[in-house]
């Protein structure tokens, strides 16, 4: 028995093949009709949707026969292939030096007589073949003839809309997953600026507002137009704090300080470090006198705060006038927190 040649483009061919994916896939309903019409109107009890593999031929759909592959040797849709233009009818197979001691047609099933249409692709491949078989010699009507041909592009249709339609899913599945991804990307990189906005405005140290969160505060309130007073705090001799007792000890008492202020404010305006050891107190107060009262206070709590680290704070106080820039006010509370310095220390004063 020959062996049945490959064809010349037979590397591009499988390729071609493999890229449906289809091998060794379950039965679908829309090849097994197809077969199915094709016998029927051949007359024929046995068909087939072969696909010829490189070392097997196996069905997508098949009625009248058992087996779900066959060797590419023994295979009647391995000659097919070879001349994907026509229709190959084997009137007797024992009559056929290329079949007669084929054991498929010796023994089982007993094909006598075979008709295969070329399943071509949208490049001209061969994947396989629509095929109808007989168990006696036979002919083909030409009407028959041209019904298994017409059939065999219906075939070759219905594996390129198989194909097409699985990469569009794949597509699919493979956006969704990108804008999944995408999507919590942003969320990630929202949470990541909100936590920049944070640190941005935040002092580590103490968690208090910073000296920028200050000056936008500020320039709010001045846009606004409405009457405030800012307080400007300086811890007394902060240094010999830390020369005392260390840098880390100096750390703990400007969280302390900070605590205080925190508390004593208790959300009346905004307190914030400036810097350093020097934190300020934006008072949404119109008089002086009374915002000069809660500096007071403010003095005093301070400097009862702890009694293992006592500290005082010195306080320069100025109230905003019609044309103040943020400079012009911060600059008058600094005068007046030097005189406060100037004066002794642990006192407010106003300018
Ligand atoms: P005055 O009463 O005149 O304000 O004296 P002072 O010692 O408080 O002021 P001075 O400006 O001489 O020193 C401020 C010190 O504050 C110097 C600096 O080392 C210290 N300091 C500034 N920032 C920090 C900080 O974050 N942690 C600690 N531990 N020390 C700080
Ligand atoms: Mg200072
Ligand atoms: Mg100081």
């Amino acid at each position: 028995m020959p062996r049945p040649a490959k064809p010349d483009n037979e590397a591009a061919r499988l390729k071609a093949l493999h890229s449906h994916q289809i091998l060794d896939t379950a039965a679908e309903s829309s090849f097994d009709d197809l077969v199915t019409i094709a016998a029927a109107i051949c007359g024929m009890p046995m068909g087939a949707v072969s696909l010829v593999d490189a070392e097997r031929q196996w069905f997508k759909a098949r009625i009248g026969l058992d087996e779900t592959e066959t060797s590419r040797d023994v295979a009647f849709c391995a000659h097919a292939i070879l001349d994907p233009h026509e229709v190959m009818i084997v009137p007797d197979a024992r009559d056929d030096d290329r079949f007669r001691d084929n054991p498929v047609v010796t023994g089982s099933p007993g094909i006598r007589f075979y008709a295969g249409a070329p399943l071509v692709d949208v490049d001209g491949m061969a994947l396989g073949s629509l095929c109808v078989m007989d168990h006696e010699p036979r002919d083909l009507a030409p009407y028959q003839r041209e019904a298994l041909n017409a059939l065999s592009r219906q075939v070759s249709a219905l594996l390129e809309l198989r194909r097409v339609s699985r990469a569009l899913r794949l597509q699919l599945q493979e956006r969704e997953w990108y804008e999944d991804q995408l999507s919590r990307f942003s969320d990630e990189l929202e949470l990541q600026n909100a936590d920049l906005n944070e640190q941005v405005r935040l002092d580590p140290l103490t968690r208090l507002p910073n000296r920028r969160a200050l000056g936008a505060a500020l320039e709010q309130t001045l846009a606004d137009g409405q009457p405030f007073c800012l307080a400007l705090l300086d811890i007394d001799h902060f240094k010999t704090v830390n020369d005392t007792h260390g840098h880390a000890a100096g750390d703990e008492v400007l969280v302390q300080v900070a605590d205080v202020l925190r508390a004593t404010s208790a959300g009346f305006g905004l307190v914030s470090r400036h810097g350093g050891e020097e934190f300020a107190w934006l008072l949404p107060e119109a008089d002086l006198e009374r915002a000069r009262i809660q500096c007071e206070y403010l003095r005093e709590a301070v400097a009862f705060a702890s009694e293992a680290m006592p500290v005082t704070i010195s306080v320069g106080l100025a109230r905003r006038a019609p044309d103040d820039t943020v400079g012009d006010l911060m600059s008058r509370a600094d005068k007046a927190l030097y005189a406060a310095k100037h004066g002794g220390r642990n006192r407010v004063v106003s300018g």
